[in-house]
């Protein structure tokens, strides 16, 4: 009999263990299913739909290139496997296991009415496979770190199979076109295509590339101006890419790895935190927060905007909003400095800026987006101090963000580094570029007296 290979966030051949377990026991029949009623509210954003698209139609062309192909479904998971499972005469299901909160429940669900065999492979170690010295999960990321360390490095990747057997009769497959995830009119995702390269062949090339500028990371990455960081966030979210096969190459090139590899068990990190706290993406891990005075959508809903379509007054912030709506991606550190603004200078409560994050970014994932954005605000289990306010301006100059300026806003492109990161203080500012929204001082002090309210 068939067996069922269920794609989701995990679209490779290689090191998916799933699949080199399926492999083992006959005809396989991947299948991929898109599922919208099962996340809900947090069903796949825009940018992430785009991404999904090419990364479908890649990870097909490999699996003919096996001698066997990806079926497409539509619906709700646990009904769709079972009646795939009727129809092919499939007994079981293999898939790796996935640690969003819909997920875990949809493999209840899919478990409880298939044979459903979940492998490990989404992170370099499964959730609560490192756990404090009284049993429970780690909720700080420095011991949850040496603790990771101790099982590293992870085990060798496993090679991709080198034929897939097909079933005697494949079932039917929808159209990948039909299933519309590619935006209509306007195409905002017109120049994602020249930055990105989804699937597994572009993932692979990814890390290679970053292998030759690795050793320059540790002082790189924190500057947006250049290509100092790896790119790989949305080839590791769909899982085109394992982390362990990231790490063993990281741990191949010139230069100590450590810092590099330090951002990867971050991701580790926050996939445990979700699975301690399921509502991560929406409620305060610090139950305090919940009494704070975030100004009122009826009155902050120009500010969102603006902050939206980089149309803040303030050039850094502006350059990663914009950086975000052209290429579905932004610099970590811009990430930092824009999440800082909307929440502390314009006073707006994080859970409006990571819902926009959540449908502009092809990298966007439920714990790393919930995690980051709790730590900006203070509300995280491990987060910065509320009362720690980023000086945007400061942190443009410090990081020589004038390059990263002139490329993403054309209208300050003339402008020279040391006026671009603050053009008002300088009486440069075009009439083109808008007047910041609220000066820092005026900003950093509501935003305190918020906090202090918030305290009681
Ligand atoms: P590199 O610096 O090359 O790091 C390598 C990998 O490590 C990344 O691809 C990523 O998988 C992981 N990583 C690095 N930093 C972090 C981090 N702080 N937390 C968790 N994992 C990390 N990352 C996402 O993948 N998805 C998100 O939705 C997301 N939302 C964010 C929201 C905010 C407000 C902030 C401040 C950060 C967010 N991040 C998110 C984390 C981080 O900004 C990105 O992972 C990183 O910028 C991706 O670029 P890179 O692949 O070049 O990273």
């Amino acid at each position: 009999a068939p067996v069922l290979l269920w794609f989701r966030q995990d679209l490779r051949l290689s090191d998916q263990a799933a699949l080199a377990a399926a492999a083992q026991e006959g005809p396989v029949i991947p299948v991929y299913v898109l599922d919208d009623s099962v996340p809900r509210s947090w069903k796949m954003g825009g940018a992430s739909r785009w991404w999904l698209h090419h990364s479908l139609a890649s990870l097909d062309e490999s699996l003919r290139r096996k001698g066997s192909r990806l079926i497409l479904r539509r619906g709700n998971s646990a009904g769709v496997l079972a009646a795939l499972a009727a129809e092919t005469g499939a007994t079981k299901v293999h898939a790796l296991g996935h640690y969003e909160p819909w997920w875990r429940q949809a493999q209840k669900a899919v478990a409880g009415r298939v044979d459903l065999h979940l492998h490990d492979g989404t992170l370099l170690l499964p959730p609560g496979a490192v756990r404090t010295g009284a049993g429970g999960m780690y909720r700080i990321y420095t011991p949850f770190a040496r603790a990771v360390m101790e099982h590293m490095p992870p085990a060798d990747p496993l090679p991709a199979p080198q034929g897939i057997d097909a079933p005697g009769h494949w079932p039917e497959s929808d159209r990948l076109s039909d299933w519309g995830l590619l935006p209509s009119k306007p195409d905002w995702a017109a120049g994602f295509g020249e930055v990105w390269s989804p699937g597994e062949q572009g993932a692979r090339e990814r890390v290679e590339a970053f292998l030759d500028k690795a050793d320059a990371y540790a002082i790189a990455r924190d500057r947006p101006s250049g290509e100092g960081t790896s790119r790989l966030s949305p080839h590791l979210h769909f899982g085109e890419v394992s982390p362990a096969h990231v790490w063993h190459r990281a741990c191949a090139a010139k230069g100590d790895p450590s810092i590099f590899l330090r951002e990867l068990i971050w991701r580790d990190y926050a996939h445990n935190q979700v699975c301690v706290l399921p509502a991560y993406g929406s409620q305060n891990a610090q139950g305090a927060f919940d009494a704070m005075p975030w100004r009122d959508l009826r009155e902050a809903k120009r500010d969102l905007a603006a902050w939206q379509q980089g149309r803040t007054g303030y050039p850094i912030v502006d350059a990663g909003m914009r950086q975000l709506w052209r290429t579905g991606w932004m610099h970590n550190r811009v990430r930092m400095i824009a999440a800082s603004f909307l929440i502390k200078h314009l006073l707006i409560d994080w859970r409006h800026g990571a819902r926009w994050f959540w449908d502009a970014l092809v990298d966007a994932d439920y714990a790393n987006n919930s995690v980051n954005w709790q730590w900006v605000a203070g509300s995280g289990v491990d987060a910065n101090l509320f009362s720690r306010i980023m000086a945007p301006l400061v942190q443009s100059e410090k990081f020589d963000a004038a390059a990263y300026i002139r490329q993403w806003v054309p209208e300050l492109a003339h402008l020279g580094d040391k006026v671009i990161h603050d053009p008002d203080a300088h009486s440069v500012r075009p009439e083109s570029y808008p007047a910041k929204l609220i000066g820092h001082r005026e900003g950093r002090e509501r935003a305190l007296a918020a906090y202090a309210r918030m305290r009681g």
